[in-house]
């Protein structure tokens, strides 16, 4: 019996990883496997400074992520695409925070070259200053129909050190210029430096948003709690090896 039972074991352990680690079990209850990208700036990262290092994507980089995405036929979804509740076998999506100048002028275009989606989460308060996006480009991106913008506040403070009132002005001022500016209803949001609690997504869920972002690592969403959505970090040296093992793309497709 005992070889038997060893036997067992070993398959379990390798069905359980096979799953885990390639997405082959894309749903698990109301969990769906669902990599949701983070990126900042899509630029060349500087050689020291460490922690402004993690903030930065190369553009090389995100143009052969794009190629890979289209190759294996990886779906890129938006974060309102959520409400649809059907995820498919192969999802990604990709967010870029703060909304910074290089989003138009490096990410966007890749974006449409590919034919990809994206989620945009704009600081309102920082448009039209220097480095970050300006009005005008950002009605061009929200006009492409192929990126959905979202709210990152108005002025990017922690959340949970803010008053009831202060808290409320900034998700639905935010919510309201990004809306004004993109004719849009704008239903997606991202939580400044990922510093959240339960007062926060309450307040978030009155001013009208369905889906909200943090900065917890992970790569199922729970459509029970959308409100709370885990992100993956795009470090400067994420590549291949890693689109492969998320995807579970074997080297023979
Ligand atoms: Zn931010």
């Amino acid at each position: 019996m005992r070889p038997f039972f060893r036997k067992i074991c070993f398959f379990l352990a390798l069905f359980l990883l096979s799953g885990v680690s390639t997405g082959v079990e894309a749903q698990s209850g109301s969990k769906y496997f669902l990599p949701i990208l983070m990126f900042h700036y899509v630029s060349t990262p500087p050689a020291s400074d460490t922690f402004g290092r993690n903030l930065y994507y190369s553009v090389a980089s995100f143009k052969k992520l794009a190629a890979f995405l289209v190759k294996h036929q990886i779906v890129a979804l938006t974060m309102s695409d959520l409400g649809a509740g059907a995820i498919p076998k192969n999802p990604v999506m990709l967010t870029f925070d703060d909304g910074y100048e290089d989003f138009y002028t490096r990410a966007f275009p890749v974006i449409k070259k590919y034919h990809l989606r994206a989620t945009l989460f704009v600081i309102t308060g920082k448009l039209d200053k220097p480095s970050y996006l300006t009005t005008a480009q950002l009605k061009e991106i929200s006009d492409s129909g192929v990126v959905e913008i979202g709210s990152h506040t108005v002025t990017h403070p922690d959340l949970t050190t803010l008053s009831n009132a202060a808290l409320a002005q900034e998700l639905t001022d935010s919510k309201r210029a990004l809306e004004t500016m993109t004719g849009k209803p704008v239903v997606s949001f991202c939580y400044p430096l990922g510093k959240t609690n339960a007062r926060v997504q309450k307040a978030v869920a009155v001013a009208g948003y369905l889906f909200a972002r943090t900065t917890s690592h992970g790569f199922f969403i729970d459509f029970k709690d959308p409100l709370a959505l885990p992100t993956v970090r795009m470090l400067p040296e994420v590549g291949g090896k890693s689109f492969k093992n998320w995807w579970g793309v074997t080297g023979g497709r």
